[in-house]
């Protein structure tokens, strides 16, 4: 069969029909529809098939920080493709991968000092994960005591464990005679506690530490136990308080759960300060700090998963600065490299890093890589994002930008069928209700946040819902008449798609 060559964009919807599985898309619906085809991108705006321009609202899917065709970066990943593309770092080092990691460990929360590649956000947390297990498997023995020999400080400070790392380091039992490999640990401390709501990716070890049943039901003979919290929603408290009157028994939970069962707890994931997928769920301030608190307090690791809120999403480099909180494993991808390629980093403490230290013989090693693990044009991209950060004071355009969206977005909350606006930074969720009074639910049939993006895309503007959740993120890069326009769609879209 020809292809009708006067109509590129059918040809391509039909190849596309034939042979693309799209992700998270019920394809028996796609199939019946007309898809937007992305052929170029410019600044803030996609560009289709056709020529239309649509602003890019959630920054394809939250990663592309800096708009699209930034100079700085296409030039950075230019010039290493004239050097090389890719090589492994199994068992080679490569220039982009050590300087990209200087560079991750100077702007990261403090004593984060160890980084370790990989490229998505679900292989991030997959190894958070086998590392805090590992770790407590075989953390005190000989090699960890010895970890100042091991360790030169990066910067200040950065190699002094924490008041936790010493307090454990310093009762480290002494190697038995004979037994030069034996490992030691906690070797107890395997479960993982997680939010509900929370959401770490779609493999099986992040599968089981998430908390949405939508995504997650179906696997469930195939995950491990997890110990799962409440999440901090306080639209829809699942401990049913009141805001005006509640003492946040929804940290009090998790701290219960730290008190009574530390003993078998590797650690805590969290999303910090804004729940993604599960609905741009905003925390109360200080629930972050006691979460951390709470596992200081029971010597349990504190795994921050910042994929979707790392590199300026919620106004600070990363959401923990917001809290001061230091985590012990720190999970970034999306933003790191702009949204250009796949990459991702899980950073780790020197007390972590330590705990894998030692002879061949004793299987210390974290056996565990990806063939791309710190691909040199991804890195490139991150090391070019990481310069327009800094030369454009970027944070500093976010603050504006975060002002801007909260002054266009105030009158959206009126509306009748808006049952919350929540925003952190520059990520946005906008709760569609059947009734305010109540908060009901539309039945998820109706499928309202999905067509409130259709018609947002009539609008020019190209945006993807959570379930009825509005979803905004718009990248660093946009103008204030886009970002206007942005939410001019979206407030036209709202009351077309509610007004019956
Ligand atoms: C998107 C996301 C992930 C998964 O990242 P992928 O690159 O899609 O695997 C993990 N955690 C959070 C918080 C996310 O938002």
């Amino acid at each position: 069969m020809t292809p009708p060559a006067r109509d590129p964009t059918g040809r391509l919807r039909a190849v596309d029909r034939a042979h693309v599985w799209h992700p998270f898309t019920q394809m028996a619906e796609w199939a019946a529809g007309e898809p937007v085809i992305i052929a170029a991108g410019e600044r803030e705006f996609l560009i289709d098939t056709e020529g239309n321009r649509y602003i890019d609202g959630v920054s394809s899917l939250w990663c592309n920080v800096h708009g699209h065709r930034r100079p700085e970066i296409d030039a950075a990943i230019r010039g290493q493709l004239g050097r090389i593309a890719h090589s492994t770092l199994l068992g080679l080092a490569s220039v982009p991968s050590i300087e990209l990691a200087a560079r991750l460990v100077a702007i990261a929360p403090k004593g984060l000092t160890r980084v370790f590649y990989s490229d998505s956000g679900a292989t991030a947390v997959e190894i958070a994960l086998k590392m805090a297990f590992q770790y407590w498997q075989q953390c005190g023995g000989r090699a960890e005591t010895t970890r100042a020999g091991h360790a030169p400080p990066l910067r200040d400070g950065a190699a002094i464990p924490d008041t936790v790392g010493a307090r454990h380091a310093s009762p480290a039992p002494q190697p038995q005679p004979g037994s030069p490999g034996r490992r030691r640990g906690k070797p107890g401390r395997t479960k993982f506690v997680g939010l509900a709501l929370g959401y770490h990716g779609d493999t099986i070890g992040a599968v089981s530490v998430g908390g949405i049943d939508l995504f997650h039901g179906i696997f469930r003979p195939l995950l491990f136990d997890g110990i799962r919290a409440p999440a901090p929603y306080c639209y829809r408290c699942p401990l049913e308080k009141k805001r005006e009157t509640c003492r946040m028994e929804c940290a009090e939970n998790l701290e219960q759960i730290l008190a009574a069962r530390a003993r078998e707890i590797a650690a805590v994931i969290v999303e910090p300060l804004v729940q993604g997928a599960g609905g741009m769920i905003t925390h109360p301030a200080g629930y972050l700090r006691r979460v951390a608190e709470a596992c200081r307090r029971h010597d349990v690791l504190l795994i921050c998963d910042e994929v979707a809120t790392g590199f300026g999403r919620t106004g600070r480099m990363f959401a923990c600065e917001h809290e001061e909180v230091r985590p012990d494993l720190l999970c970034v991808a999306k933003g790191i490299s702009a949204g250009y390629l796949p990459l991702a980093a899980t950073l780790a403490t020197e007390r972590v890093y330590a705990a894998f230290l030692g002879d061949p013989s004793q299987a210390r090693t974290f056996f565990h890589g990806h063939t791309y693990t710190g691909n040199a044009l991804a890195c490139a991209a991150g090391l070019a994002s990481l310069e327009v950060f800094e030369k454009d004071l970027v944070l500093d355009r976010i603050g504006e930008l975060s002002a801007h969206l909260a002054s266009l977005l105030a009158p959206l909350a009126d509306l009748p069928h808006v049952g919350e606006v929540r925003r952190r930074g520059l990520m946005v969720g906008i709760e569609l209700v059947a009734d305010r009074a109540t908060r009901r639910a539309y039945p998820p049939e109706e499928c309202r946040g999905r067509r409130v993006c259709e018609a947002a895309r009539a609008r020019g503007v190209w945006i993807r819902p959570l379930g009825d959740v509005v979803v905004l993120m718009p990248p660093y890069c946009i103008s204030d008449e886009s970002l206007a326009r942005l939410v001019d769609a979206v407030r036209q879209g709202i009351e077309e798609v509610t007004a019956t």
